[in-house]
């Protein structure tokens, strides 16, 4: 049996949910290569608590958490199915760490719904979310990405949704295609660790641009999960689409093959 790609991508802005660029086309072309996957578990940045979970209910909400974006956004629905049976899967297969089964709480957040209205724009595969545990190390999310493999093998499509580069105090609103220097250099570091050696996605956090790129870890973190997987599973890691926006976006996607 074929083993199902796994992908990080860099979201952005909300406003890629609507827009056509050559970021969401990169999303929309790959969901036309797959074979239709089974289910997708999605690792978003936007679900960062203190706690491993995984939505586990048969219809998640669509959650808008944002603000200060046109009406449209506010109203986008996602009308996706959950996956009880993934997510008790995902349990599973990560024991013996702990992951607890979140049947209300969450749901679907844009970090993952902003990119699957372009990969999957009928909502036709359900989706299960893993929380980023805020409480732990970098080593834990590297773990987990490994220990979610086997999922691979089941048709699950793992998709990691953050951004390599998030500073919102530095954005460029005016700067749609460039990103400062520390920006893209950062960018490259992360290609080439990602592309090499990602079991060593540690060596970034002693990078002298590291505290600007990665104020806070919840964008940085869904990469973790694939380097980890990718380092497990001995992929082929390639680049989807790369490069910086607004100045302190990097919007670069991989996929782990
Ligand atoms: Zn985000």
């Amino acid at each position: 049996m074929t083993r199902t790609p796994a992908l990080f991508v860099g979201h952005g802005s909300p406003m890629n949910t609507l827009e056509d660029n050559r970021f969401t086309r990169s999303w929309r072309e790959f969901g036309q290569s797959l074979e239709r996957p089974r289910a997708i578990l999605a690792i978003s940045a936007h679900w960062y608590i203190n706690a491993t979970a995984v939505t586990s209910m048969s219809r998640p909400r669509v959650i808008h958490d944002f603000y200060g974006f046109p009406q449209e956004l506010a109203e986008f629905d996602y009308p996706v199915e959950g996956s009880p049976e993934v997510a008790r899967r995902v349990a599973e297969v990560v024991d013996p760490v702990w992951v607890g089964l979140d049947d209300e709480t969450w749901g679907i957040d844009h970090g993952t719904w902003s990119v699957l209205a372009h990969m999957f724009p009928d909502a036709d595969v359900p989706v299960v979310q893993l929380a980023i545990d805020a409480s732990k190390p970098l080593d834990y999310h590297l773990d987990l990405g490994a220990r979610l493999s086997s999922l691979r093998d089941e048709g699950v499509l793992i998709l990691g949704s953050g951004n390599v580069v998030h500073n919102l105090r530095a954005i460029a609103w005016r700067s749609p295609d460039q990103g400062f220097d520390w920006a893209e250099r950062f960018d490259r570091d992360a290609h080439s660790v990602m592309t090499s050696h990602p079991d060593q996605l540690g060596e970034l956090v002693a990078s002298d641009d590291f505290r600007l790129a990665v104020p806070t870890p919840d964008h940085f973190l869904p990469l973790a999960y694939l380097a980890g997987l990718a380092a497990h599973d001995s992929s082929t890691v390639t680049t989807l689409v790369e490069g910086c926006t607004m100045g302190s976006l990097s919007m670069s996607a991989y996929v782990v093959s």
